[in-house]
């Protein structure tokens, strides 16, 4: 297998912190538009994968390449989050003091600069892709309501809006569903189907009802590799994926 045609593409990824192997030969391949759950138990290297594709962490070895091509692991955050890799970590952060709409506008704006972003006027064409994200993200009826009264869910919806605004070919999402309630959590799985198609998505997930619901293939990482991949029901029924999760 080549990287040829993929979105992601990491491939004999191993790193070593202070002689302990927290990535072992590593290989994840996602094609453009695919969802993809990774689970494991902890201390499994799920944070340092994404640390690692982020261009956070540096791999000892391997291949980490983006769009079929470029190759992330000669490159720094700043660099990699441009080209189009967009991480959500499993705490909330938006703006808190502005408005729902605004923390959109704030994250479309990118390097136009703040000031000159609130209160522009904006083309019939941001205009546009603000509805859609505000529709996505299931805040339309709220959008001029100041962020930090938003609930938990509701604020990690407007941070998936925030990387939406900027347009990221790949989306790696933290938990999203952590503290959420039920039909929020259930109301996350679909937006995130929404997005999948038009974006790669890698969600971190401990929630397996949240995975199920997901109904995309699972890769089960365990002491820095994959032990398993397949459907949730594929690898639930593994007997070596039990066996880590009730630690044998
Ligand atoms: P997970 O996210 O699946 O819980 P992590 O990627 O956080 O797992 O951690 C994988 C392993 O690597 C753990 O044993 C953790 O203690 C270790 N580890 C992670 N980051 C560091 C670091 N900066 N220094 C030393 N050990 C680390």
């Amino acid at each position: 297998m080549t990287a040829s045609g993929t979105a992601l593409y990491l491939d004999g990824v191993s790193v070593t912190f202070d002689g302990f192997k927290a990535i072992n030969e590593l290989s994840l391949v996602l094609r453009p538009g695919e969802m993809r759950a990774i689970i494991g138990p902890n201390g499994a290297g799920k944070t340092t994968m994404m640390d690692i594709i982020t261009g956070k962490t540096r791999p000892d070895r391997g291949q980490v390449i983006f769009d079929g091509e470029v190759d992330l692991t000669r490159l720094d955050e700043t660099d990699i989050a441009r080209l189009g890799i967009g991480r959500k970590f499993q705490k909330p952060t938006v703006f808190e003091t502005h408005s729902v709409e605004d923390n959109i506008l704030l994250a479309l704006a990118g390097k136009r600069g703040v000031f000159a972003t609130l209160g522009a006027r904006l083309s019939g064409d941001e205009a546009r892709r603000v509805d859609r994200i505000l529709r996505l993200i299931r805040l339309d009826g709220r959008r001029k309501e100041i962020a930090g009264a938003l609930s938990h869910g509701q604020k990690q919806w407007l941070e998936i809006g925030m990387l939406l605004a900027q347009n990221p070919k790949v989306l790696l999402v933290d938990e999203p569903a952590a503290g959420m309630t039920d039909a929020e959590t259930m109301e996350t799985a679909d937006l995130l189907k929404e997005i999948a198609g038009e974006h790669t998505v890698v969600v971190v997930e401990h929630d397996m009802e949240f995975v199920r619901a997901l109904g995309v293939k699972v890769t089960v990482l365990h002491e820095g590799s994959v032990l398993a991949e397949g459907s949730i029901d594929h690898v639930s029924a593994d007997q070596r994926v039990i066996d880590v999760y009730l630690g044998r």
